[in-house]
């Protein structure tokens, strides 16, 4: 990894040269109840618009690299055939300015399941390799959990990582592309007063994390606590809404429907986001449903992210953003429902 320097006046300069390609950045979606700004990653054109001191974002960037509904493929009776659907902006490159550690990683624990796996698929493989990601550190928020999870640092799956040193930015260089665009703004090399400066830093990030996860030997917890009380409670409280996959960084499951039109002339293969705690999740042909109750499927939900996830792949498929427990209307978080079934209900 190589390290560089530069003053804050070169970002926009940065910026400009990357804004040849579709941007993505952090920008502000109005205020909540309390007047405390929303957030969301939108195509931003001006450097203006960015808001890179942000907290946190409503929905992650996941729907960059895995729309929420994605056409496969389409049948015509004239091609008397399915014909696959090429995403024409597959192969072109885009940028995302601005991501934090816990949502790179989050990309790190889907390129697992998605490019890496026996099964990749291949849109979310050809978006992931076009997309250039600059990281920047955070300011962690009370609901933010991901120093518990090993993931409030990111050390791959982007090209370039900046870290505010106030008058300056510390840039992490990752790859070639981003080595070829530091070469065309203004640079140094780090001193050792922008090292101790950077320690500093990470220093006051991490003494602002709050919210804890105790993740140790949770597996193992998890097994002992399978008939734990605690699922049927959280569960009863859950609405089935499915918010908390829609905003998750790391939800991947879905559906594949297939939709006729009215004339028979034609269909349509579409691939929809699903989600785990939806009532239909698991219901197969003949209407039967494996987890016909909330808390079933909550407990699913779990079971996947912090036990068998970590049994695959040796770490959870959950990045401690805390953005479900932030959207859920029924206040289950993630903190809280470990919590109560490490303590046995
Ligand atoms: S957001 Fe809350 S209420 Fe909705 S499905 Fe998730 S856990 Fe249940
Ligand atoms: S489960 Fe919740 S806290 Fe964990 S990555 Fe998903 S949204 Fe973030």
């Amino acid at each position: 990894m190589l390290f560089k320097v530069f003053a804050k006046d070169e970002l926009p300069k940065l910026f400009d040269l990357l804004a040849a390609n579709p941007v993505i950045a952090p920008v502000q979606k109005g205020v909540d109840q309390h007047g405390v700004p929303l957030f969301d990653f939108d195509v931003v054109h001006d450097f203006a618009d960015l808001r890179l001191d942000y907290t946190s974002t409503i929905h992650s960037a996941k729907r960059y690299f895995l729309p929420y509904a994605e056409t496969l493929a389409t049948f015509t009776v004239d091609k008397g055939g399915w014909e696959k659907q090429v995403d024409l902006n597959i192969d072109r490159r885009q940028v995302l300015f601005g991501l934090h550690a816990c949502d790179i990683n989050a990309l790190n624990k889907l390129d697992k399941v998605l490019v890496q796996s026996a099964y990749p698929n291949p849109f979310y493989a050809a978006k992931r390799r076009n997309m250039f990601i600059i990281g920047l550190q955070c300011t962690p928020r009370p609901q933010c959990f991901c120093r518990s999870m090993g993931t409030d640092f990111a050390l791959h799956g982007f090209d370039m990582f900046l870290t505010d040193l106030g008058d300056s930015y510390f840039a992490e260089i990752l790859s070639a592309a981003a080595f070829q665009f530091m070469a065309r703004i203004v640079t140094r090399e780090p001193g050792h007063d922008d090292h101790e400066r950077y320690k500093a830093v990470v220093a006051e990030k991490n003494g602002r994390f709050q919210a804890k996860v105790d993740s140790s030997d949770l597996t193992k917890i998890l097994d002992m606590e399978f008939e734990s009380p605690a699922w049927k409670a959280w569960g009863d409280k859950c609405l089935s809404c499915g918010t908390c996959a829609n905003v998750c960084p790391t939800c991947y499951c879905y559906g594949v429907e297939e939709n006729v039109d009215l004339d028979l002339t034609g269909a349509v293969k579409t691939r929809r986001l699903h989600s785990c705690n939806l009532i239909d999740f698991a219901v197969v042909a003949g209407g039967h449903n494996f987890r016909p109750h909330s808390h079933a499927r909550l407990k699913y939900r779990y079971y996947h992210k912090h036990r068998g996830f970590v049994e695959a792949f040796e770490e959870a498929l959950c990045v401690g953003c805390g953005r479900c427990g932030e959207a859920c209307l029924a206040g289950i978080t993630v903190p809280a429902v470990i919590a109560s079934v490490r303590e046995g209900g």
